[in-house]
């Protein structure tokens, strides 16, 4: 069961997809307000603050991408969206937007719950945020304890995920992690038939990291991190 009092906030206006999530959630131990528009949304986190929200993308008035940017002016409330497009995927989880986490409707509602129950416990400083160990690996350099990645001294922004991600690879310099051994250590479980979530997030970390980016893509299999090349000066 959940710790008591957490709170989620659904954000759907469709009634039959929210009172499902509801109920599942309820099940888990969750307190739930349910709200069926963007502008709801906002007024029902500056009241009630919740814990999580579960947002829709799809709403009748502020779309779920500029509601998300709007709680992320006042609040970093953990926010999993809910679409039903696969291409609005990476601008969901990109930085730009700041959802935790996301899932492609039709869902199973046990995953929804398995997510939720994740998020809320990483949302709770433990394990490595304590730790402060450090990762140098040619350019790129990893600080786990402050969660910043500089390539070359300068920072680079990384979303929650996209860094935890990187911090398992790299801790993990030489082995080939499958996408289902990332998707335990990072999001926390395992849920057969989903590991794109894994793809998506290797996707973000090489665009933002460039030419820094380790990361090596062992077909059929994972993904593992290559050798540094020679950091010296070009
Ligand atoms: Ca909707």
């Amino acid at each position: 069961m959940a710790a008591k009092s957490q709170t989620v906030l659904v954000v759907e206006d469709e009634t039959s997809i929210a009172s499902f999530v509801a109920l599942y959630l309820k099940n888990a131990g969750y307190g739930i307000r349910a709200v069926g528009t963007g502008q709801e949304a906002l007024d029902s986190l500056a009241r009630e603050r919740p814990d999580l929200i579960v947002l829709d993308l799809m709403l009748p008035d502020l779309d779920g991408i500029e509601v998300c940017k709007r709680v992320r002016q006042t609040s970093d409330v953990p926010i999993l969206m809910l679409t039903a497009r696969d291409e609005d995927v990476d601008k969901i989880i990109g930085l730009e937007v700041g959802a935790d986490d996301y899932l492609t409707k039709p869902f199973n509602p046990r995953e929804l719950v398995a997510r939720v129950k994740s998020i809320l416990r990483r949302s709770v400083p433990e394990r490595r945020e304590l730790q402060t160990r450090q990762i140098t690996h040619g350019k790129l350099e990893i600080d786990a304890g402050r969660r910043e990645v500089q390539v070359g001294g300068e920072e680079i922004q990384l979303a929650p995920k996209e860094f935890d991600l990187l911090w398992e690879l790299l801790d993990h310099r030489g082995l080939v992690l499958t996408r289902d051994q990332l998707l335990e250590r990072v999001w926390g479980y395992t849920f057969a038939g989903d590991t794109r979530t894994v793809d998506v997030h290797v996707r973000q970390l090489r665009r933002k990291l460039g030419e820094a980016s380790p990361i090596v893509t062992v077909w059929g299999v994972g993904y593992k991190v290559a050798p540094a090349r020679d950091a010296a000066p070009a």
